[in-house]
């Protein structure tokens, strides 16, 4: 692992995978880019190199496009074959687990085995591949994934050699994946329609939208700078979360007409207790998010309308009055129908995906994440 395809251990790999490969694919990932150099063999095998140095290997238990009959697994890991359940790779590999997923950690790599659907790892016959990589699975990008049908294209680079991301055009073919369903805009980062207005604003370090592929998972962050060249990378999910995000300046200081006019339509922050609560607003009307415990371990959120007698309270007891509205919401336990505020929560009714984002958008600049990103 890690060795380059000239390094003997590779090229004895390579033999032992059959020789030639009957499939060489390369391209170029992300910016600043990466070679991703894939070799097939009819095995049923792969090696995938990233600039050069081995980052996975790939056996297919599976047939594949490449190879009608999947790798012959007994004869590298003894007691292994294609109908190999979860419970025979534990016998069979004998490592510790990984925290997460379903992998093993072997003597510098790690294994990771993927089932038909996801699941079905106790019934002999689902096995698709084993994949053995440099990176721990759930840390870095799954290197099969580079060829991700749905979300591997999204990227345009400009013309000219080496001149990075076309930003307007990748904005475009993001929005277009977007509105195909294929990648979801995450509602905790820039809406990708505001980003080229933040950016020219010049208000902002680093303005950043975060896309997450439907199929491979994977987080696309298209990020562009005030004084660098923008970048497109692909991250897991931890990773995502703890880029920076500073806060988002007021669309006045930024917004063009249009986007002024959707802003005032739009739902506002007004206030928060942190891991609590959080007060939005809309057109004169208040909208409260609490927090409640389903049991010791579970929690959920509701988004409550506040009715006028709830909206007078507010205006008169202030902050500690909605403490006290959501201490009374989780102890009526508002997940189930004998509370006041089951029929209440928006989040139960017919419009919640769209209420969520509209929420989360007004929210962005003070999540405890933000905060924390902020070091604030
Ligand atoms: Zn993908």
């Amino acid at each position: 692992m890690a060795a380059s395809e000239e390094d003997p251990a590779v090229q004895r790999l390579i033999d032992a995978f059959g020789g030639q490969p009957v499939a060489a694919k390369e391209r170029l990932v992300g910016e600043p880019a990466y070679l991703s150099k894939r070799l097939q063999f009819a095995s049923g095998s792969e090696i995938i190199m990233h600039d050069d140095a081995v980052v996975a290997v790939v056996l297919h238990a599976a047939p594949t496009g490449f190879a009608a009959n999947g790798f012959n697994l007994s004869q590298w890991i003894q007691g292994l074959d294609k109908n190999a359940t979860l419970a025979d790779l534990k016998a069979a590999i004998d490592a510790p687990r990984t925290l997460g997923g379903m992998g093993f950690m072997l003597d510098g790599a790690y294994a990771e085995p993927s089932f038909k659907n996801n699941r079905g790892w106790n019934d002999p016959g689902n096995l698709l591949s084993i994949s053995f990589t440099v990176e721990a699975p759930q840390r870095a990008c799954r290197p099969e994934d580079d060829d991700c049908p749905s979300c591997c294209d999204l990227l345009v680079r400009a013309k000219a050699p080496d001149s990075g991301v076309y930003v307007e055009q990748t904005i475009a073919a993001l929005a277009g994946a977007a509105a195909a369903g294929l990648i979801i805009e995450s509602p905790r980062w820039v809406p990708l329609a505001d980003l080229h207005a933040l950016h020219a604003s010049r208000l902002m370090e680093r303005v950043e939208s975060q896309l997450s592929c439907t199929a491979c998972k994977r987080i696309i962050c298209l990020t562009l700078y005030r004084e660098s060249p923008a970048t497109f990378e692909f991250t897991v999910f931890n990773e995502a979360r703890q880029r920076p995000l500073e806060a988002i300046p007021p669309v006045e200081q930024w917004g063009d007409d249009l986007r002024l006019a959707q802003d005032r339509d739009a739902m506002h922050y007004v206030d928060h207790q942190p891991g609590s609560w959080f007060l939005v607003e809309q057109q004169g009307t208040l909208f409260l998010e609490a927090r409640y415990w389903r049991n010791s371990m579970v929690d959920s959120s509701a988004l409550i309308r506040l009715d006028q007698a709830e909206t007078d309270s507010y205006r008169a007891g202030g902050h500690d009055y909605l403490s006290e509205l959501v201490h009374q919401i989780d102890k009526s336990g508002p997940h189930t129908d004998g509370s006041p505020y089951f029929q209440r929560d928006l989040y139960r009714g017919p419009d919640s995906a769209n209420l969520s984002k509209c929420f989360a958008a007004a929210i962005v600049n003070h999540t405890w994440i933000a905060e924390q990103r902020r070091g604030s």
